[in-house]
């Protein structure tokens, strides 16, 4: 019996290998470090600092370890939370994680970017090989998650189609570790899950070039990202991965040197090189001069409860419920957002949340009482309309509004009486 280590295994690998290509691309931004270290391929000196497609990326790793699924509503807010004005973001972007952190309909203000065609940009693929390598046993089964993940900031078909090839290639890179693969198989893999579109006509003339020996040449066909639309990004990525997915050092110095968006090309084909290589792959000297990734990125596997168990049976006859006047802190909704386990929930309440809605479920039986549909406003949370269990064979008792008001005491892990920030 080995002692089970926390956070290594191929996803862990793929964000390692992202955020050292995001850091290390974004080196070239400088031209005169440009010219001298691309002419030798010699690095820089560190530290790196990382930008938005490590940021991001560290936030899709997270919510899927904490669940193992992705959530949309916990990812949307992650990524808003999260946000840094400093990363690197592009202007949409910050205007658009800003507007959702401060209470805006995030699904909304979306589709609304670029006049109502929503994002095409590269934004969505840069984030997503952590969550593709998790999928190796069926890289099949990582499109749908890979759109989830997609859709929160970019509802433009090309953008959604470039975050399902990224995570799909990212998931055969690790299949290849076990069963070798030809470059050319590999983007035919890839293409084949991929929808109909720009970025899979860039796949097919990726895998045209396969020969090419001049990465420049591929470059000026394929694109390289300058236009920062996911099709003039992703073809050109993947190339450099494809031909390269025992590598890393080679794929990243082509990914990077046909200049470009280098950050965001260099992170993806770091990402999907590194599923296949393992972190073992990457440089030592990249990895320590890559700024340290963010401790919220390790949360404890599973640690979020995703409910569906078996024994926890849902409302049968739901009637809408007057929902308390209250608001959360940000720390308090992070731990009713958790669930409680039978355990911990003490015989009292079971729960879990699932797109923003807590189920709340008798402890002794199973049977869901409330659910409670909880809404962003600036600065906190709240319970913004709810459902009660109105078959009389379930729930007896006073109809007052003080019944949801303690279950939702009740349904913190570890609570503090006196509360967090809870307004009267
Ligand atoms: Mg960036």
């Amino acid at each position: 019996m080995t002692t089970p280590v926390l956070h290594t295994g191929p996803a862990a690998d793929a964000l390692d290998g992202l955020s050292v290509g995001d850091a290390l691309g974004a080196q070239f931004f400088v031209p005169e470090t440009a010219r001298a270290h691309l002419a030798a391929r010699t690095e820089p000196s560190g530290p790196w600092p990382w930008t938005d497609d490590t940021e991001m990326a560290c936030s899709v790793y997270a919510a899927h370890s904490e669940r193992g699924a992705i959530d949309g509503f916990d990812l949307t807010y992650a990524f808003a939370l999260r946000h840094d004005f400093d990363r690197g973001y592009g202007p949409a972007a910050n205007r658009l994680l800003r507007l959702i952190r401060e209470g805006g309909d995030a699904g909304r203000l979306a589709a609304e970017l670029f006049d109502g065609q929503g994002s095409y940009g590269n934004g969505a693929a840069m984030r997503v090989a952590p969550l593709g390598a998790a999928y190796a046993a069926d890289p099949e089964a990582v499109v749908r998650p890979a759109a989830d993940t997609a859709l929160i900031t970019h509802t433009h078909p090309q953008a959604v189609d470039g975050a399902i090839a990224v995570a799909v290639a990212a998931a055969y890179a690790v299949r290849a570790r076990t069963r070798p693969v030809t470059p050319e198989r590999f983007l035919e893999s890839v293409a084949d899950l991929t929808p109909d579109g720009p970025v899979r006509d860039g796949l097919a003339e990726a895998r045209e070039l396969l020969a090419q020996p001049d990465f420049r040449v591929a470059a000026q066909v394929l694109g390289n990202g300058s236009r920062t639309s996911a099709a003039d990004t992703v073809p050109y990525a993947l190339w450099c991965a494809a031909r390269n997915l025992a590598d890393y050092r080679t794929a990243l110095w082509e990914a990077i040197a046909a200049g470009g968006d280098m950050d965001t090309v260099a992170a993806i084909t770091g990402g999907v090189v590194a599923a296949h290589t393992g972190t073992g792959g990457i440089p030592r000297a990249w990895l320590a001069a890559r700024e340290p990734l963010p401790g919220w990125t390790f949360p404890e596997p599973g640690g979020v409860r995703a409910g569906g168990e078996p024994h926890l049976a849902p409302i049968s006859l739901p009637r809408p419920y007057p929902v308390p006047d209250l608001v959360w802190s940000d720390g308090r909704w992070e731990r009713i957002r958790r669930g409680l386990g039978p355990r911990e929930a003490d015989g009292r309440w079971v729960s879990y949340t699932s797109g923003g809605v807590l189920h709340l479920h008798r402890g002794t039986d199973g049977r869901e009482i409330w659910r409670v549909r909880v809404g962003r406003v600036k600065g906190g949370w709240r319970p913004v309309s709810a459902l009660v269990e109105a078959d009389p064979g379930h729930l007896r008792g006073r109809d007052d509004h003080g019944l949801l008001r303690d279950a939702l005491e009740a349904a913190e892990p570890g609570r503090d009486a006196r509360g967090y920030g809870l307004r009267p």
